[in-house]
């Protein structure tokens, strides 16, 4: 089985200790892949092409925008072509229905698409400054940040990756990429496609290896000026201090424990159907999964009978013969959503359905879980206020609006929420009160490149997508200019 390496300055190459990590199909357990296994010293190594890439070479933050933008057009066409086997990739190795992978594959075209659109739309600014030191001119204008270090989870290989390598190739910066150990394969894919087209040497890494290890590096050392990562909030921590050494630009998109509030007059089948896209999408391992559905009282008995009907029914199997449900990401992921469940039955939540693992049919040997559904939970059990990363929902009720929205934000977390009403009045009003990041109206967790996305509270900082994301991997510099040059006269004075 080939080794899958590191991408350095242009060059793959094996780590420096040899090692090797096996890439794990969730839905069997077998091994369909090996990459090499970074240590720190790779990190370096990785981080050292990018610095000499971007100070000293600087070709690629000097290339025109035009022809910046050309290279991440083809990077999306290349993208375009392969989708197929890209998908497939991210198929076996995070385990999602191959339909759902083929989409991720086609939205990370797009993302690269956008961002080379972006890249040639006026940036900066022109002031009107006062005459104190005769007649001046300011303007603004954007530059990359320097060498950033990118740091991805497993949920959407692909996406994630092209989250954040799009925009911050697009604003001319170097960068070390490192997914996440689980699900590397895709990554390694779209390096090759770097490759391919020719990106210049050092302006983009890719180190395989673990959080601690390759990770931690990136976000200790001071030769990198900018770090961005999704993942668990606590990971995200343990970053944000790594950070302060240099204090580095900092983008942290982290976990949720996302509302979603339904009201009694709103379209009851559209509510249901958002619901269960709201939680069991990507088998519910999104970040912004719709996990607690809070729902008006009175509609509560109905709506909770109709989700299990509508539960029960999802097909599960594995990601080639593209169900409702594939596995969930590794054997590790899948003991912790199981611990998840066990608390809230322990701690008196109803389970309604699912609740177990699946082992029906070619499953036996994989990762696979029963959509679950948990009634008549409380604001006290873990069930309503942890990040369970599983298709898993805790439902709740409300009785006023003023109740909803005040249950709604009674958590840690501020990544997303949705609001389920045919009153227009009461879903802005609903909004505006929300302390989260991504919000809908009367769907859940439709995304686009071209609007942002992120977290308040400890959800995180900064935005991925949209102009905001662009802008995250820029510096705003400043330039006065004096109209007049000769002396000025203040000594004199
Ligand atoms: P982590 O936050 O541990 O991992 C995400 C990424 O960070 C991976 O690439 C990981 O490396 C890396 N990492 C881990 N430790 C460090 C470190 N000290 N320094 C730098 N990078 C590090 O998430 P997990 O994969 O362990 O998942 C655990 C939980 O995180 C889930 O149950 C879920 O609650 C949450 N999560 C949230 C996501 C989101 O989108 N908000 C996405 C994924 C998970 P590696 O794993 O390769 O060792």
């Amino acid at each position: 089985m080939e080794i899958k390496k590191n991408y350095i300055n242009g060059q793959w190459q094996a780590a420096h200790s040899g090692k090797t990590r096996d890439v794990i199909n969730p839905a069997n357990g077998e091994v369909i892949g090996k990459v090499t296994d970074s240590s720190a010293e790779d990190t370096r190594q990785a981080i050292a092409a990018a610095k000499a890439a971007f100070y000293d070479k600087g070709d690629w933050r000097r290339m025109s925008g035009p022809n910046r933008a050309d290279m991440l057009y083809r990077i999306a066409d290349a993208i375009k072509a392969r989708v197929e086997e890209l998908a497939l990739l991210d198929c076996l190795d995070n385990g999602k229905p191959l339909r759902e992978a083929r989409a991720d594959i086609e939205d990370a075209a797009a993302c690269f698409r956008y961002y080379a659109g972006l890249i040639g739309k006026p940036q900066g600014g022109v002031y009107e400054v006062p005459d104190g030191f005769g007649p001046m001119h300011a303007y603004s204008m954007h530059e990359p940040v320097g060498v950033c270090g990118l740091i991805t989870p497993w949920n959407y290989p692909m996406l994630m990756a092209t989250w954040k390598l799009a925009p911050a190739l697009a604003a001319g910066n170097c960068v070390v990429f490192k997914p996440s150990e689980l699900t590397p394969l895709s990554s390694v894919a779209l390096f090759e496609i770097f490759h391919e087209i020719g990106l210049p040497a050092g302006t983009a890494n890719l180190v395989l290896g673990t959080g601690p290890d390759a990770g931690q590096t990136l976000a200790d050392s001071h030769d990198v000026d900018m770090i961005t990562f999704t993942g668990s909030t606590r990971t995200g921590q343990i970053i944000a201090s790594a950070a302060v050494g240099n204090l580095k630009r900092v983008g942290l998109e982290l976990g949720g424990k996302s509302p979603n509030i339904i009201f009694a007059d709103a379209d009851f089948e559209g509510a249901v159907e958002w619901a269960m896209i709201g939680v069991f999408f990507n088998q519910g391992q999104v970040c912004s999964a719709g996990s607690r559905i809070l729902i008006e009282e009175s509609l509560k008995d109905r709506f909770v009978a109709r989700l299990a009907e509508r539960a029960n029914a999802m097909t599960i199997g594995k990601g080639l013969d593209d169900p409702d449900i594939g596995p969930i990401v590794s054997a590790g992921q899948l003991d912790k959503i199981l611990g998840h469940i066990e608390l809230a039955k322990q701690q008196g939540a109803r389970l309604v359905c699912g609740g177990e693992r699946y082992t029906e049919g070619n499953c036996a040997k994989g990762y696979f879980i029963r959509p679950t559904i948990f009634d008549n939970c409380t604001s006290d059990m873990a069930i309503t206020s942890e990040e369970v990363f599983g298709p898993v929902v805790a439902v709740q009720t409300f009785r006023t609006e003023e109740e909803a929205i005040r249950m709604a934000n009674d958590t840690p977390y501020g990544l997303a929420g949705g609001v389920f009403t045919n009153d227009g009045a009461r879903a802005l009003r609903v909004m505006k009160e929300l302390r989260a990041g991504v919000t809908w109206i009367n769907c859940y967790n439709p995304t686009f490149n071209e609007a942002p996305w992120g977290g308040y509270k400890m959800s995180g900082y900064g935005r991925d997508l949209g102009v905001n994301g662009l802008l995250e991997y820029q510096q705003v510099k400043q330039v006065s200019i004096n109209l007049q040059p000769g002396p000025v006269g203040w000594y004199t004075r």
